[in-house]
């Protein structure tokens, strides 16, 4: 089996090797698009339960709304229109004729979902209405990368409505919320939270809550975000509620989304040389049982024993026994370390005369003989561990990754030379945002609820200045 490229030598080649050979996914015919094969799917599949279990215990319904929007729709609301136009698939033909108005592949559906709240929301009795689709959309991107940044995706995007501000508000912030303990208890990747500056924000939305996370590499990577869309996309589409004191109001809205970027933020969190790593919560597959089978051997004992050892654990862990007799013990070895599932069991000839298995840990590699009675208690154990562990190593990582920078000039010093979350002091203007990203590449990531008072903008020296992270960010 052909090496991954080392991270220390080519960190892009690396994460390209990883996806690609541990059979994630692949490119598609279409330049920019991707092929999300079994393997890829099947950690999207965990992630997507997780997620929808949460959306859905919080009191969201799921529902579907077409893929086609028609043109005029996105220009409905002056800020989307700007942000979103460029990047849209345009439709001008169907069934061999010219249309008499072209259709857009959604980038994101608040229009068409906004058109038809206005047929479902007249009084106060209709709302909240608190939806969510699982879809596909297309944003025309010019420099791809596999899950992280491609032309079509698939995401899940909340669409809710409410009587009041607060109410809105408070399901921004809820959802914020979701995100953030999906990311670190699942994905066990430690994320900074909070709102997006003005810069940043989403086109259409009055405030943008974003999670943000810290990649090995030290560029840093939006995970998801969560907006309050105020009352724009209402009035935009004539969504008027008569409340309860019998008068016309504008409904308020958020809408919410993470997608299959966050299967390569999970790639770059946790892998390393050998391949992929994956927190057992999110693995299709946590453990697999591997018989030391010898050519021209009657194998039959060893095999029974692996059958033996998987079968205890039940629904509770995915465990798979690979029988395969076409490829050797070490070539599998190989294949599933690439595929990063945590745990690993051996089984020989040797370890049945002493009734043991070998178990490894695929995140420190250690390996432990363990009586074969004992293994199936012992697993769910180990995978906790291994779950803590990858969490507590990435919240190191993040935590050693941010960093203070006082002057302009020590700021762009510590983005080249180390990158991560740089907090510097920023005045709040536009002007000296934009400035910072068209010279440095780094964006604000967020501005904390708790960012503190700090003298003056590294940039323009003006006062007062709030300490907020800078980044590169994929
Ligand atoms: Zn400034």
């Amino acid at each position: 089996m052909a090496k991954i490229t080392k991270r220390s030598e080519d960190y892009s080649q690396w994460y390209i090797d990883i996806v690609t050979r541990a059979e994630m996914a692949d490119y598609a015919p279409v330049k920019g698009c991707m092929v999300i094969r079994p393997w890829g799917y099947a950690i999207w599949e965990r992630m997507q339960r997780a997620l929808d279990d949460m959306f859905k215990d919080t009191g969201h319904s799921n529902c579907y709304f077409p893929l086609m929007i028609p043109q005029s729709f996105l220009a409905k609301e002056a800020e989307h229109v700007e942000g979103f136009a460029p990047e849209c698939a345009v439709i001008t033909h169907g069934g061999g004729k010219l249309l008499d108005e072209p259709l857009v592949i959604r980038p994101t559906s608040e229009t068409i979902i906004w058109a038809m709240y206005k047929k479902w929301i007249q009084s106060w009795r209709d709302l909240p209405l608190l939806y969510n689709q699982w879809a596909n959309v297309v944003r025309w991107e010019m420099r791809t990368r596999l899950f992280l940044r491609t032309s079509e995706f698939l995401w899940q995007e909340g669409h809710t409505a409410h009587a009041t501000s607060k109410e809105a508000m408070e399901e921004a912030e809820r959802i914020l919320g979701i995100y953030r303990t999906f990311s670190e208890q699942w994905m066990a990747m430690p994320v900074l939270s909070g709102r997006k500056s003005e810069g940043q924000k989403f086109p259409g939305a009055d405030t943008t809550f974003t999670i943000e996370a810290l990649m090995q590499d030290g560029k840093v990577l939006q995970a998801g975000t969560s907006h309050y869309l105020g009352q724009n996309f209402a009035k935009a589409f004539d969504v008027q509620f008569q409340n309860r004191d019998g008068q016309l109001e504008y409904v308020y809205a958020t809408s919410w989304g993470v997608s299959t970027r966050l299967v390569g933020a999970l790639v770059m969190t946790h892998s390393d040389d050998a391949g992929l790593v994956l927190p057992p919560k999110l693995a299709p597959v946590e453990v697999v049982v591997i018989p030391i089978l010898k050519a021209d051997a009657d194998n039959a004992g060893i095999l029974a024993a692996a059958y033996r050892v998987a079968e205890p654990f039940g629904d509770d862990v995915r465990v798979r026994v690979d029988d395969r007799d076409n490829v050797s013990p070490g070539w599998k070895f190989n294949e599933w370390e690439l595929k990063g599932v945590p745990i690993r069991i051996e089984i020989g000839p040797k370890d049945l005369e002493k009734q043991q298995v070998v178990l490894v840990r695929r995140d420190t590699g250690k390996k432990t003989p363990t009586p074969m009675d004992a293994i199936s208690f012992q697993v769910p154990g180990v995978l906790e561990e291994i779950q803590d562990g990858l969490m507590k190593k990435a919240k190191e990582r993040l935590e050693a990754g941010c960093r203070a920078a006082d002057t302009y000039e020590s700021f762009q010093k510590a983005m080249d030379e180390v990158g991560g979350f740089i907090y510097a002091p920023w005045c709040g203007s536009r002007e000296c945002e934009d400035r910072v990203s068209e010279e440095t590449k780094a964006t604000i990531r967020l501005v904390p609820d708790t960012a503190e008072d700090c003298g003056v903008c590294m940039v323009c020296g003006k006062g007062p200045a709030k300490r907020v992270p800078f980044g590169r960010a994929y």
